[in-house]
């Protein structure tokens, strides 16, 4: 067979411990034989971030926003522990956060659908897709301990003039305690625009939820954000897809989620979108099986698994056991990458290969072989529990049938 050939580069980001492993074990059994893969090869494991002072990562975002297309493996964000571990100069930042501040991108979250890991909800049929804003908010936020009676006050001080504006919060007659929280305009916008985006390329509804009934500055400021992209910038071209796009309260959202069957984008404020991430995934299955994409607002792609390094698999595998680690979330990312490469350089071998990897790692699982993550929650009878290596092969046996087919 000829290998499919690719005209531009994908940047492709390596990473740490058993995804690492994974990420060998995918491109020499599944793309390597079929495609000339040209990637710009950066490797964000940890000894090499801490070797580059962490310039790795922050070349890794440049080449993405030149290359506008991206696949990065799991990576470790060191603390204390790894500190150590690793001898490291020192406690380089997450590497998604310098990417997605690089980027200035939103980050987008969909569960992989395969019949046999039925959603705890019954009535989702189509996956849900998270978009959360992950700039201020609870996580730049100050709090002080307020340590007896006392009061609270919050003020603006405008840099050109001496109008400052005061607003009382509290009057204390006891402890307690406050918290002062902000965002921007900016940031909020390219988080609207970001979600608009998103929704026209993988042609799906757009919701998204604040308490603006409560926060009738705060939250209101996004949701007005959200309406004037849309009215100025989106309306036309969603209507022409036939999408809608809607705001309603989180409250309400929530209900009409849990009565939904998905297929939709639901994008949420910072907080709210890391709780609603976790209900989402956990309702859909298994952590192994969520993808994750960073979108910048000037269309740029960066697809990874959702999942970290998995570092108990590991530990296990450098004593030379075999682990059951779940590698679909990481196929996921890489068929992705390649489709959005395919698309941006009109390469239809290469999208064709991309629907054949994926259609070839699901029906493995249908047809009952998988790993032992899915074997728990799995509604097929006496499924086949693979190793990782294993169960590898059993989706390169089906993506080979598929590839002659083609
Ligand atoms: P994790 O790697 O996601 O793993 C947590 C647990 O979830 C695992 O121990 C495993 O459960 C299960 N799991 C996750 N992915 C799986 C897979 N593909 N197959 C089977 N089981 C899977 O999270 P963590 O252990 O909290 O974090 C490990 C490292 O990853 C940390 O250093 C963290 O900084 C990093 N991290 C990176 C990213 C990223 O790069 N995007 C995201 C999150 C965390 P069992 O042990 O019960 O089998
Ligand atoms: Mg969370």
């Amino acid at each position: 067979m000829k290998k499919i050939k690719m005209t531009k580069p994908i940047v492709e980001m390596d990473g740490d411990e058993m995804t690492r492993i994974l990420w060998k074990m995918i491109k020499d059994e599944l793309i390597l034989p079929y495609v000339s893969l040209k990637t710009k090869y950066f490797d964000l494991g940890l000894k090499n971030r801490d070797k580059t002072n962490d310039q790795v990562t922050i070349d890794a975002a440049f080449a993405t926003k030149k290359y506008k297309v991206a696949v990065k493996c799991a990576t470790i964000t060191p603390n204390n522990d790894r500190m150590g571990e690793y001898g490291l100069k020192s406690l380089w930042k997450s590497p998604n956060g310098t990417i997605r501040s690089i980027l200035d991108g939103t980050v987008f979250r969909t569960p992989i659908i395969v019949k046999g890991i039925d959603p705890v909800v019954t009535s989702w049929k189509k996956p849900i897709t998270i978009a959360r804003h992950a700039y201020g908010d609870l996580y730049k936020d100050s709090e002080i301990r307020v340590s007896g009676p006392g009061t609270v006050t919050m003020t603006f001080a405008p840099r050109e003039s001496n109008e400052c504006k005061t607003l009382k919060i509290f009057e204390f007659d006891d402890c307690g305690v406050v918290l002062g929280q902000y965002n921007t305009d900016e940031s909020i916008r390219k988080f609207a625009k970001s979600c608009f985006e998103y929704a026209l390329d993988m042609k799906m509804d757009l919701w998204f939820s604040a308490k603006d009934t409560i926060s009738k500055i705060y939250d209101h400021k996004f949701k007005d954000i959200f309406n004037e992209e849309y009215e100025i910038n989106y309306k036309k071209a969603f209507e022409e897809n036939r999408l809608t796009y809607f705001y309603t309260l989180i409250d309400d959202a929530v209900s009409r989620v849990m009565k939904s069957e998905g297929g939709f984008i639901w994008a949420l404020k910072n907080y709210d979108g890391d709780v609603m991430s976790d209900m989402v995934s956990s309702g859909f299955g298994s952590l192994a099986m969520m993808t994750s994409v960073l979108v910048s607002p000037d269309g740029c792609y960066e697809y990874e698994a959702a999942h970290g390094t998995v570092q108990r698999h590991y530990y296990k595998h450098l004593k030379g056991e075999k682990t059951s680690t779940n590698p679909v979330a990481t196929i996921f990312a890489w068929s992705n990458a390649l489709r959005k490469r395919g698309e941006m350089d009109e390469n239809q071998e290469l999208i064709r290969f991309s629907n054949c990897l994926e259609e070839a790692t699901l029906s493995t699982i249908e047809e009952g072989e998988m790993t032992g993550d899915l074997c728990r929650i799995t509604s097929i009878k006496k499924p086949k529990l693979l190793n990782s290596e294993e169960f590898i092969l059993a989706i390169k046996k089906r993506l080979e049938n598929r590839i002659e087919e083609l």
